[in-house]
């Protein structure tokens, strides 16, 4: 009798243990949208000959069955698709299904599995219409998920903790990968090729050590809560239309023609250096402004440093922005969201310093 009551006493002290360490686990949606982390090669040994967006969710999950000790983890299959891929439409449709997953109580946070070649502007883009101070964690790999030593695995697992973790909030939508922890505006893909592909120039936020973030900086740009723009009040399935040129030397005015004539409404010069324009182009640009209120953002195509106003270019004068440090992808969507609210070239230089 005395036996069996100290053994139901013991079972509903496990039950209670049980209990009160999955109510303090947080609760992380792992919204998975395709990518090498969810790609397949042919044999171990194809690191880099692989396709893309194979793998469904639950497969990610149940690969790394660990992460269930960092939090109460579930999965959505958002999009199967390689990041060069995607568009406005499959853009604008996972912000409004992250927005929807932040909204919910039950929810604490968010991991985004994603191709690494576009995983930046996803990671930007939410950064500015997403308005929550819960963890939103963007992850990929390098390495599909059937190579040696893939790296997926443990990019997932660190994400789910930073997603899980009540020091993650109010951070602004961050990329974890190789261990590290970047801010959403100023991570960019610098290596295609290795596992440490994902760098910043103003340095990590942190670094993410067995499952502990350990952070280092915080950006002060504005984002997520502190954000002018917001899903919610983004109709339709497209963004108005801005596209990139790329500067070299013996450019011709063609392609900038071109995106004009298809109805762009800005145009980001990747220019050389200082975001510099060749003096055979400038009457072009000049003109799609002036004659078409067509938007020229000046960006650079070098990977560091940032585009100085009035520099190279007389920007007051001609009515010109500049990108600031944006890369000119980042820049392509900052301008795109401004374009929603404005057309008026000081407003969208404002917002160009302030994000
Ligand atoms: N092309 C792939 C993608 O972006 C590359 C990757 O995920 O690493 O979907």
């Amino acid at each position: 009798m005395i036996h069996k009551a100290v053994k139901s006493f013991g079972l509903g002290l496990t039950l209670l243990a049980a209990s009160v360490s999955l109510y303090a686990k947080n609760n992380v949606v792992v919204v998975a949208t395709g990518g090498t982390i969810a790609g397949a090669g042919a044999s171990s040994t194809n690191s880099a000959t692989y396709t893309a967006a194979k793998v469904p969710v639950d497969a990610l999950i149940n690969a790394v069955p660990q992460i269930k000790d960092l939090a109460n983890v579930s999965g959505i299959q958002a999009l199967q698709i390689a990041s060069e891929s995607i568009t406005d439409k499959e853009l604008l449709s996972l912000a409004r299904q992250v927005n929807d997953l932040v909204k919910k109580p039950s929810v604490n946070g968010v991991v985004i599995t994603h191709g690494t070649d576009t995983l930046e502007e996803t990671a930007f883009f939410l950064n500015l219409v997403i308005h929550t101070d819960k963890p939103i964690v963007l992850v990929g790999s390098m390495r599909p998920s059937t190579a040696l030593s893939a790296d997926g695995p443990l990019n997932l697992y660190s994400a789910v903790a930073l997603a899980a973790s009540d020091e993650a909030k109010n951070k602004g939508v961050m990329v974890l990968m190789n261990d590290s922890i970047f801010a959403a505006r100023d991570v960019t893909k610098g290596i295609n090729i290795h596992t440490n592909a994902f760098v910043s120039q103003w340095g990590e936020l942190g670094t993410l050590v067995e499952g502990k973030p350990y952070w280092f900086r915080s950006s002060v740009k504005r984002h997520t809560n502190a954000s002018e723009f917001n899903i919610e009040n983004i109709k339709g399935d497209q963004l108005p239309l801005v596209q990139i040129v790329y500067g070299s030397d013996s450019m011709i005015p063609d392609a900038y023609l071109a995106y004009a004539k298809a109805g762009a409404k800005a145009i980001i010069n990747a220019g050389t250096g200082n975001g510099s324009v060749g003096n055979y182009i400038v009457p072009t640009l000049k003109k799609l402004h002036d004659e078409q209120g067509i938007q020229i953002i000046r960006s650079s195509r070098v990977p560091q440093g940032f585009v100085l106003r009035n520099a190279e270019q007389p920007d007051d004068q001609y009515g010109w922005v500049v990108a600031h440090d944006l890369n000119p992808q980042k820049a392509r969507l900052l301008a795109a969201l401004a374009l929603t609210k404005t057309n008026d070239a000081k407003e969208i230089q404002r917002m160009f310093w302030q994000y």
